[in-house]
């Protein structure tokens, strides 16, 4: 049935495939003589390469592109497991049919798996009552948390909403403690699962439930409960197969990454069981979420909670998959793609939307190549491993690469679920602000004829929305936080209510996230066609101004939170010395545009430019890290301990405010401290930016 609706409504590829014929056909002679030509006539090599980025955008095809998902997702295919095996030799071999230059990295990592799970309640003058913690009917995975440690808990219910300080502080006022108690918390306001389990287990709970609330939310959410990114075993150090070092599984910081206290998701309908059959005082009016009960009560109890959770932890081997286009002109400059291929159950959305998407901008590209295109900079596609642990795949990767990375990588452009619904949501560092906009424009929207996404986009944002990358949640943050590369992160639609569910599967897709797969062609073509800018514009088309416009914003909103209490000065002398240099570089680079005449030196002039514009923003890296949690090394974008969600930068500075532990006195000088860093690593970026040594 499916099948057929694909065949009758898809843009089948014929049609591009005889231009594509034609266009090698008759396209060759010419290309031939150009590219003889490219060194003494840029003008002309710079039509030659518009000429391939539009082709680009005509190889779109919604048909191809579901035929990819439709294969990624007939099974669910775990991280560790054969079928995840499996899949990655899907991706190579895609790779390798395209012709291009394929290559599989292998690490050898700590994965976590269950093996027994039980939960029965005691409702008030009832017998007990077993629970059904599984979604019934399917052959996946059950709901679980990845690395929760094994053990049995009993105790009273008690709901603690988020599970965030502030509302165990909610409970402490109506007197209500949960030590010895199995919390019930949802999911939600920026706390991961790892720390929401942290919080019950530092107030003496015994084990946490966990549920996901929504209208449209479906089954039941698995997650890690991980601290951090990357291998446990390995941390700061790629996994590599033979020889590497590896930690004990018992010593301290490895111990650390783990929660104390077992943990599960459970369905909404299970927590709703639960919750209404809860006394004591009534939950605070913000705290009904979904429920709408006003009769709601925090408990604990008298409903008393039994669970065990039996896992197995595994040293795993997993596949990171690449294939690469080396550059005609920058070989050693590289331009990445990355998407994670692993899911928790059949990953329509959550990855293989994104793994889709990749395949299809590798198909495109491998025609571009047959007629005769070859990027400026070397292009590189990353299918990465056991994201959904942790980051694991792209971690060790980037751990492993690292020297070459921080001085070879121009960006990474990471695509994790590419379609959940309609409209753009696009993240990124704030150079590229300008390309993506400019991107956006060239491309016709898939919900809207006659529109381009830069329309449609503008008009629901109300102007250009782009949001950045502090949060832990995918790929780009080894490349970002750690590294210091230049990343995207951009998906259609949000919130999906099947996430990290046995529903995630193709037939959703078809049914409700995109029926005709005009989602998943736009975010290939927004995804490829900003690489193809990235590898193949002589001048990087980065942007400081808008990045100094947004440090300035963000010392703005700190300076009016803090009152006085710290100086700032230091950060926005900083800001006006990379707003100068950010001036100086724009003049240069216009300058450097407008040079018809191609000689060695202004080949090298370009290249000078080009590494200072890829250097800037590795001077946001500080070598100390953040505070509490130094393998986080950019100091405007990563996790913080979330003192206040709307601050979401300078990382360093939020965990300095939300020091408890100090006097009043201490802590201003630890956020003053703090505010010195960050202006130091500001002033980095203009001087790499500047390329002059004091
Ligand atoms: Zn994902």
């Amino acid at each position: 049935m499916a099948q057929n609706l694909c065949s009758t409504i898809f843009k089948r590829p014929s049609t591009t495939f005889i231009f594509v014929i034609l266009l090698c056909v008759l396209g060759f002679y010419t290309f031939e003589k150009t590219q003889i030509q490219t060194s003494a006539k840029p003008q002309k090599a710079s039509k030659l390469t518009h000429h391939f980025h539009d082709t680009f955008l005509s190889l779109s095809s919604n048909y191809t592109v579901s035929q990819y998902l439709r294969a990624l997702t007939l099974h669910p295919h775990l991280a560790g497991t054969r079928e995840g095996y499996q899949t990655a030799q899907y991706v190579k071999t895609h790779f390798e049919n395209l012709n291009l230059e394929t290559k599989v990295s292998e690490y050898e990592v700590l994965l976590s798996y269950p093996t027994q799970i039980s939960l029965t309640a005691k409702f008030s003058n009832l017998n007990s009552q077993e629970i059904e913690t599984s979604e019934v009917g399917f052959d996946v995975i059950r709901p679980y948390h990845a690395y929760s440690p094994s053990g049995t808990a009993v105790g009273e219910a008690v709901f603690a909403n988020y599970g965030r300080d502030e509302d165990y502080r909610a409970l402490g006022v109506v007197g209500v403690n949960v030590s010895g108690c199995v919390v019930v918390v949802r999911r939600g306001e920026g706390m991961s699962r790892g720390g929401a389990v942290k919080g019950a287990e530092l107030r003496g709970a015994v084990a946490v439930l966990m549920y996901t609330e929504g209208e449209y939310v479906k089954g039941v959410e698995r997650g890690t409960v991980m601290k951090g990114v990357g291998d446990p075993l390995s941390p700061g150090w790629g996994s590599v197969m033979e020889g590497g070092e590896r930690l004990g599984r018992n010593e301290k910081e490895v111990e650390e990454r783990f929660p104390k206290i077992p943990s599960l998701p459970i369905s909404m309908e299970t927590a709703e069981g639960i919750l209404r059959s809860l006394e004591g005082p009534k939950v605070p009016l913000e705290w009904r979420g979904a429920l709408k009960d006003s009769n709601l009560r925090v408990g604990p109890g008298p409903t008393v909670l039994n669970f065990t959770y039996q896992g197995k932890e595994k040293n795993a081997t997993i596949h990171d998959v690449f294939a690469v286009i080396r550059g005609s002109e920058e070989p050693d400059r590289y331009v990445l793609l990355g998407n994670h291929r692993d899911a928790w159950t059949f990953g329509a959305v959550d990855p293989n939307s994104g793994t889709a998407a990749l395949l299809d901008v590798a198909r495109r590209y491998a025609l571009l190549m047959r007629l005769g295109w070859r990027p400026r900079r070397t292009i590189i596609f990353c299918s990465w491993d056991a994201e959904e642990f942790g980051m694991i795949g792209s971690t060790e990767w980037v751990e492993e690469n690292i020297m070459n990375l921080g001085s070879r990588a121009v960006a990474y452009l990471n695509v994790d679920c590419a379609v959940q619904g309609p409209g753009l949501f696009p993240s990124m560092t704030p150079q590229l602000d300008d390309l993506l906009t400019d991107i956006t424009k060239k491309i016709k929207d898939p919900d809207a004829a006659d529109k381009t996404i830069f329309d449609q986009w503008t008009a629901r944002n109300k102007g250009i929305n782009i949001q950045r990358l502090s949060g832990v949640d995918s790929d780009f943050a080894p490349f970002l936080q750690h590294a210091g590369v230049p990343s995207v992160d951009m998906y259609y639609g949000k919130d999906f209510p099947v996430y990290h569910t046995a529903f995630d599967s193709y037939d959703w897709m078809l049914n409700h996230g995109d029926p005709l797969f005009h989602r998943h062609a736009a975010v290939a073509g927004l995804w490829g066609l900003l690489a193809l800018r990235l590898a193949d514009d002589p001048i990087l088309p980065f942007n400081y101004h808008s990045y100094a416009m947004q440090l300035q914003e963000y010392t703005s909103i700190l300076s009016n939170k803090l009152e006085g209490l710290v100086s700032f000065t230091p950060i926005s002398r900083s800001i006006k010395n990379l707003f100068a240099v950010a001036q100086e570089v724009e003049e240069e680079a216009k300058n450097l545009r407008a040079e018809g005449v191609s000689s060695d030196l202004e080949v090298l002039k370009k290249r000078m430019l080009n590494d200072r514009l890829m250097l800037a923003e590795r001077g946001f890296l500080d070598a100390e890290g953040l505070l509490g949690n130094q393998w986080f090394k950019h100091l405007v974008y990563g996790p913080s301990n979330h003192y206040d969600s709307k601050v979401d930068f300078f990382p360093s500075i939020a965990n300095a405010i939300s020091q408890s532990t100090q006097t009043k006195r201490e802590n201003q000088a630890t956020i003053q401290h703090e505010i010195w860093r960050v202006a130091r690593a500001i002033q980095r970026a203009a001087n790499a930016l500047k390329g002059d040594l004091s």
